[in-house]
């Protein structure tokens, strides 16, 4: 497939381009950008030559290397009911997402090669955009002894995770930081004393108390994110902390970054968009693992995005069938259908100024790449030609009745969000 997307404002931070300009794609692979206008001596002039080019004219748009997401749970193997890799695929491409990761709590978990290779055979079938494994950390997932996180990493895994459960035994948490050390992954943890937080629905305060629901208190995540700081220390291992839900882990991140510890964070749009008093009516479409929590966390999270104490944002888009959301509060599974809405909601960041377009691709495109080693989240000439084009004020209302998704699981229903990926370019493939 030859491509030129001429008229764009290109954005790529992997480059530090910032302006209006053309972009050429060449059997499928990104040729060059030029930001010198017209003329033969232009990208344009010299894409004229390609053979079969089809031209997208994106004035007026925003041209950015295609977003990856670090934190996708797809349900397939197990869970099709929920998700599949075909659905789960075809909306992160409406999201504007060219690559997601896929979280290994399936069923069976993705605990071994045969998982694994089953997971990126049905992609390259079915999917609508990459997908990268993520391996469990140990044997199904029970935080006891660890997978054969090896083998996995040559089938394909690009980060190993127990996500949805945490590791509770820091010598293991410890084994599989030294051991992920031989290849280079990170090990990314999901934060949760299970103790603490044992029979928690929602936040615990003063709303859980009103509601009459069991309450998560932010230190069952806090007390996690400060003993995987210190084996990190301990292990020189490479982590990445998932969700980032409260003030304290901001603050305990900061903190350790300042030190020189060497650790990298997400957090997700639900924890910067809205509160616990989303919960108010016990809607179940707000029950969310870690849960959401007050205005303080939700303005430190904001403030350690903007000052780079957390390196991503991510969705973990979790789905599940309209049956299960319809159950009471405390029986109602935890999770948010967030790929169709994430680029959207993380936009008002850049109204409020909380970040800059360009700091906004590195959350979401260029730091995912980095932290995972992949190739991707760079316009730069030879990479896939991975793109999102955003037109920046195109508004719409959210209905999840238009998901691409199964999971119409979203507490946004009904927001009118502005700007929108309006085409999705995954390695050369045009998606409008
Ligand atoms: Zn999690």
């Amino acid at each position: 497939m030859n491509l030129l997307i001429k008229n764009g404002h290109i954005i790529d931070p992997s480059q530090g381009i910032d302006g209006v300009g053309d972009l050429v794609i060449e059997n499928n692979r990104i040729k060059e950008i030029s930001l010198e206008r017209k003329g033969k001596d232009s990208a344009e002039g010299r894409a004229s030559g390609l053979q079969g080019i089809r031209t997208i004219d994106a004035l007026g748009l925003y041209v950015l290397p295609g977003l990856i997401d670090m934190h996708t749970h797809l349900r397939e193997p197990g869970f099709e009911y929920k998700e599949t890799i075909k659905t789960g695929t075809m909306a992160a491409v409406k999201g504007g997402f060219t690559s997601v990761c896929a979280m290994p709590n399936t069923n069976p978990v993705n605990d071994n090669s045969s998982v694994t290779d089953f997971i990126i055979r049905k992609a390259i079938q079915e999917g609508e955009c990459t997908v990268y494994p993520v391996g469990a950390i140990t044997k199904g997932q029970k935080g006891e002894e660890l997978a054969e996180m090896g083998i996995m990493y040559a089938e394909g895994c690009v980060a190993f995770s127990d996500d949805g459960r945490p590791v509770m035994s820091s010598l293991v948490m410890r084994r599989a930081l030294e051991y992920s050390k031989a290849f280079n992954v990170p090990i990314i943890s999901h934060c949760e004393d299970l103790d603490l937080s044992e029979g928690g629905v929602m936040n615990e305060g003063l709303l859980s108390v009103t509601l009459g629901l069991r309450g998560v208190p932010p230190e069952a995540e806090e007390a996690m994110v400060a003993r995987d700081i210190a084996l990190v220390g301990l292990t020189k291992g490479r982590l990445h902390i998932a969700h980032v839900s409260t003030a304290g882990s901001v603050r305990l991140l900061r903190e350790a970054k300042a030190r020189g510890i060497q650790i990298s964070a997400e957090t997700c749009p639900h924890y910067f968009s809205i509160t616990e008093k989303a919960v108010e009516g016990y809607n179940t479409n707000a029950k969310v693992n870690p849960p959401l929590r007050g205005q303080e966390d939700m303005d430190s999270i904001k403030k350690g995005l903007k000052d780079g104490t957390i390196d991503v944002i991510a969705t973990d888009h979790a789905p599940h069938h309209r049956d299960e959301k319809l159950r009471e509060f405390d029986q109602a599974p935890s999770g948010i259908s967030g790929l169709e809405t994430a680029l959207s909601l993380s936009l008002r960041l850049v109204d409020e100024g909380v970040l800059t377009l360009s700091q906004l691709v590195e959350k979401m495109a260029k730091n995912p790449a980095a932290i995972l080693g992949l190739d991707k989240g760079t316009l730069k000439p030879g990479a896939d030609a991975d793109i999102t084009i955003l037109d920046l004020n195109k508004k719409f209302m959210v209905d999840s009745g238009q998901f691409f998704s199964k999971g119409k699981n979203t507490p946004f229903e009904g927001w009118v969000l502005k700007g929108m990926p309006v085409v999705t370019i995954c390695k050369g493939k045009v998606h409008e």
